[in-house]
């Protein structure tokens, strides 16, 4: 991506510009932005991190969005999520240009998703289906399991990997018997946030599997994934760690969708 943003000056007169939004100083937040602002630089995007106190209105926070939709030097909006909870998200999420959308959030976006239209793809399923065919595991026909139905990765993820011809099964904190769910899993995808939640029982050796928790764990303190990496790795065919799998190529797809935001209407 460097290299082809670096081609850009010359071609359309700027690089891509990524404007991010940072409410409060929730810890996990302004690291997350950190991460943003560093592969933005590596990769040549021009980035803006605003940062506001947790205590603005939403008007003043909808005034920002409206500025970044109207400046055509801006060409990737991103609201840290989650915001403070006097600010209602969705309608916030809904304000940013559908163009501007790099997170692949805003309704539209969502609903072109699902009818298989053009859109922006959100970054951590897209992230998913980008390792899952770079590690050459082959989806069509799997049967895959996904854990967790959140709107930014359970649901998503499932839908592309529908959309990959796999049979996908999606479970949640409702569903009766996970481990008899997970072990039928091919490939495995947990997005549920419990640290070193899902065990080596529940998983079918030679499974792959995709790990999108991001936790503490109680007993080190370190970061630790929704999986239990250390007594799944020898069994699964192919594991991502935690850090260091899904969160590293979410940033990545976020670089991607900004250039391919920038790059839409040229
Ligand atoms: P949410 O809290 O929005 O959703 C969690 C989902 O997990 C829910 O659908 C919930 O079920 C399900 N769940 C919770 N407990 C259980 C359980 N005991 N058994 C089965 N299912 C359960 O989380 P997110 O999807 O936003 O995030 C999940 C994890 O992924 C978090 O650790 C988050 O930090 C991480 N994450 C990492 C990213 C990355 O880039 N690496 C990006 C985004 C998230 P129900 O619907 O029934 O309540």
């Amino acid at each position: 991506m460097a290299a082809e943003v670096a081609t850009f000056p010359a071609k359309y007169g700027r690089v891509p510009h990524l404007a991010v939004i940072l409410v409060g100083e929730d810890p996990g937040s302004v690291s997350y932005v950190t991460g943003k602002a560093k592969a933005s630089a590596e990769v040549g995007i021009r980035n803006t991190t605003i940062r506001k106190p947790a205590d603005i209105t939403e008007v003043e926070l909808l005034d920002i969005v409206a500025g970044l939709n109207a400046d055509p030097e801006v060409d990737g909006i991103l609201v840290q999520l989650p915001l403070p909870k006097h600010i209602n998200e969705e309608r916030v999420i809904a304000a940013i240009n559908k163009t501007k959308d790099v997170d692949g959030f805003h309704p539209l976006n969502v609903a072109a998703l699902w009818q298989k239209q053009p859109c922006t793809l959100p970054c951590t399923p897209k992230g998913i289906i980008k390792m899952l065919k770079a590690a050459g595991v082959d989806i069509a026909g799997r049967e895959a399991v996904v854990v967790g139905r959140s709107n930014i990765v359970g649901l998503p993820v499932a839908k592309l990997l529908l959309d990959e011809n796999a049979t996908v099964t999606v479970a949640h904190s409702r569903t009766r018997d996970l481990g008899e769910v997970t072990r039928r899993a091919e490939i495995l995808v947990v997005a549920i946030g419990r640290p070193k939640f899902v065990t080596a029982d529940m998983v079918a050796a030679g499974a792959v599997v995709i790990d999108v928790g991001v936790n503490r764990d109680p007993e080190s303190g370190k970061l630790c994934g929704d999986v239990d990496f250390a007594a799944i790795e020898p069994k699964a065919s192919v594991i991502t760690p935690v850090p260091g799998g899904v969160g590293p190529m979410t940033i990545c797809c976020l670089m991607e969708n900004t250039i391919e935001c920038f790059l839409r209407g040229r």
